[in-house]
């Protein structure tokens, strides 16, 4: 590991500037969704254990670079107070921030970074003002790590770093399922377009031993084989592209699982009647909304003889039952091979992630990241600014 963590950082008597990500959704000044500072809570708590003090550091939503009163951090204090059991003192600007006095073991939040137009900026000057509020920079916020911003990049390189407790996790999770797998590997590609995931397929070619193409992307590669996917969700314009993917996929040993059979409906709509037929049957007037039975039995024996799994998208159109079908039942059997200490799983994606919930196959997996564009962008292979920043 290139990073360090809370455990190699001097932290007694430390000020710990902690860039977290707490963008949680607010309806009526009512916090309705604590995941995201649920899952900070054993960073603070363990600054707080080793004597250190925590100043955080987050953005909420987007006031583009001016003073949003509406987006104000202040409304999470007692969230946070609650959540972290110590009462968190607010500093509305930077000034304040400096001025407040703090005990080892206090907790500020600094008003939100993104009011300053120099955070999104990455401006070296808003980087040595954050830099001046503590002795230690811990990043936690690996969702918003493929951001080169200010309280993201810019201030790492201008304090002793580390990654918090959650960002440890998620980058633990992602190297052992791509950076160094045991293979063979696995890969479920689905989601609505192959556009969308270029980056994605070229990156995991010549990583995986398998990728089992789902959901409406499947459709644009069966029709570039000359299949007739009629009223499908398919980009035929990117025929010759599919056609490239599957020559590269073929010379780099690497299979491509299209689906054999798939549930086709004359309307995209709940209760439209599903008929199931061959990958090659579906009428001119219907659309392929989903992978089917025999399809689903192909992906549980490729996740049977995996060791490592990793996927991103769901291979039906999953929001309408029964389209959920392929998507669930797969995920189910992942979740039990995991669970079996047979299969280290992870996933991710804003649909993914939803549709695991749903299915409650989420609980079993190895790892879910909710982290979203950063972990599409860690998929693509791209560097992602905040962690490379952490790398000394
Ligand atoms: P993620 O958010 O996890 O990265 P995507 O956004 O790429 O996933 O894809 C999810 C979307 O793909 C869903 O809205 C789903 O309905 C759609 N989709 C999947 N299969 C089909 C299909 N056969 N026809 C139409 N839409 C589909
Ligand atoms: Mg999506």
């Amino acid at each position: 590991m290139a990073w360090k963590t809370l455990d190699d950082m001097a932290l007694k008597g430390a000020r710990v500037v902690t860039r977290v990500d707490i963008n949680v959704p607010v309806s009526n000044g009512k916090v309705t969704d604590a995941t995201r500072i649920e899952r900070i809570v054993p960073t603070v708590a363990d600054i707080r254990t080793a004597g250190g003090t925590v100043v955080l550091l987050a953005h909420f939503d987007r006031p583009k670079g001016k003073v949003v009163p509406e987006l104000s951090l202040e409304q999470l204090v007692p969230t946070l107070s609650e959540h972290f059991g110590h009462p968190v003192q607010f500093a509305p600007t930077l000034t304040d921030a400096k001025a407040i006095n703090l005990k080892d073991g206090d907790i500020m939040l600094v008003e939100n970074t993104r009011f300053d137009p120099r955070e999104t900026e990455n401006d070296p000057s808003m980087a040595v003002d954050l830099a001046s509020l503590g002795d230690i920079y811990c990043n936690d916020a690996f969702s918003t790590a493929h951001r080169a911003h200010a309280s993201t990049a810019g201030i790492a390189k201008l304090l002793p770093n580390c990654a918090g407790r959650l960002m440890q996790v998620e980058l633990q999770a992602l190297e052992k399922a791509l950076s160094n797998p045991e293979h063979p590997v696995v890969a479920v590609v689905g989601g609505a377009k192959v556009s969308s995931k270029l980056d994605l397929l070229g990156n995991l070619i010549p990583k995986v031993d398998q990728i089992v193409i789902g959901g409406g992307m499947a459709n644009t590669f069966l029709a570039a084989q000359g299949i007739d996917v009629g009223k499908s969700l398919c980009e035929h314009d990117l025929a010759d592209t599919a056609r490239e993917i599957m020559a590269a996929a073929k010379a780099g040993n690497c299979e491509l699982i299209l689906p054999i059979d798939v549930i086709t409906a004359l309307e995209f709509k709940a209760g439209a009647e599903a008929t199931t037929c061959a990958a090659d049957a579906c009428a001119p007037d219907a659309m392929i909304l989903d992978a089917g039975p025999e399809s689903v039995a192909q992906v549980e024996a490729v996740f049977d003889a995996a060791k490592t799994l990793v996927w991103n998208g769901p291979m039906g159109a999953f929001e309408i039952p029964p389209f959920n079908m392929a998507t669930d039942a797969a995920a189910l059997h992942a979740a039990k091979l995991s669970k079996a200490g047979k299969l280290l799983s992870v996933a991710g994606g804003g649909d993914t992630v939803a549709a695991l919930n749903g299915s409650g196959a989420a609980e079993g997996f190895s790892y879910i990241s909710t982290a979203g564009g950063a972990f599409l962008e860690w998929l693509e292979g791209k560097t992602l600014p905040g962690v490379a920043a952490l790398e000394s």
